[in-house]
């Protein structure tokens, strides 16, 4: 084994373990969460390894990068799932590789998502980001994400869009706000929202939680994905 595979293999092993106690503390099945391992700022040849350790979903948060490593890694039987904030000049690409896109926070994104991978003969499926800052007044958060009170119309949006699958929730724990250092309580507002949304939309049960600190808290409070970065890959050189 490579350095890089050698660490890479056991960062991988220790999240899943990580995942698997919260699973045994929760009473859930370990079927029940899913691993996204966020490989931004990472090369493509990271992504190669880690599927050849058994890793079948992938996240990134910007076009510029993800797109050309989606297509580096065209060959592998990978599902991407795009997490960052989206400007709709990007769903051309966007909807070009990824699977899932986590960060619907608009309308607007909603339409231009639905029309270009309509064009693109894609069905993408969308989670709708929750942001629990926002939940005084403003209409989106700091770091994207619609206040609760827009999740419905987003929704009934998402559904009505025929390229498009509503998949569920997802939320980034806030860090400032009523629930700033308090991830267990956002996710389990998170899963609040979702089990309000499946009741119209019984099939968008998909509820994205948990990053590298926090993802036992994600798992006890009933996410069915969480995205991991750091934990996997190691600290990332630079913000992203
Ligand atoms: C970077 C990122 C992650 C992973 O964060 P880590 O702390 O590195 O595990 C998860 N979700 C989103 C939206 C991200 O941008």
């Amino acid at each position: 084994m490579t350095d890089r595979r050698s660490e890479l293999a056991a960062n991988l092993a220790a999240v899943e373990e990580r995942i698997a106690a919260a699973c045994a503390a929760a009473g859930r099945q370990r079927e029940e969460v899913t691993l996204i391992v966020v490989t931004k700022t990472y090369p493509a040849s990271d992504v190669r390894i880690l599927h050849e350790l058994g890793v079948r979903h992938v996240a990134e948060n910007r076009d510029q990068d993800a797109g050309p490593k989606a297509e580096a890694c065209a060959d592998l039987d990978l599902s991407w799932h795009f997490v960052g904030q989206l400007q709709t000049n990007k769903v051309r690409s966007v909807v070009r590789y990824a699977d899932v896109v986590h960060s619907v926070d608009r309308v607007r994104l909603v339409t231009a998502l639905s029309a270009a991978a309509e064009r693109a003969g894609r069905e993408v499926g969308c989670l709708i980001q929750v942001a629990l800052d926002a939940e005084e007044g403003a209409a989106r958060g700091e770091r994207g994400g619609v206040a609760p009170g827009g999740i419905e119309e987003l929704a009934a949006a998402v559904a009505a869009a025929p390229a498009l699958r509503l998949g569920g929730l997802m939320t980034v724990a806030p860090l400032t706000g009523p629930y700033a250092d308090r991830p267990r309580a956002a996710f389990e507002r998170l899963r609040e929202f979702s089990s309000g949304l499946r009741a119209g939309h019984p099939a968008a049960n998909m509820v994205s939680a948990g990053m590298s600190a926090d993802l036992e808290e994600a798992v006890a409070a009933g996410a069915t994905h969480v995205r991991v970065g750091t934990a996997v890959l190691g600290v990332r050189p630079r913000l992203g």
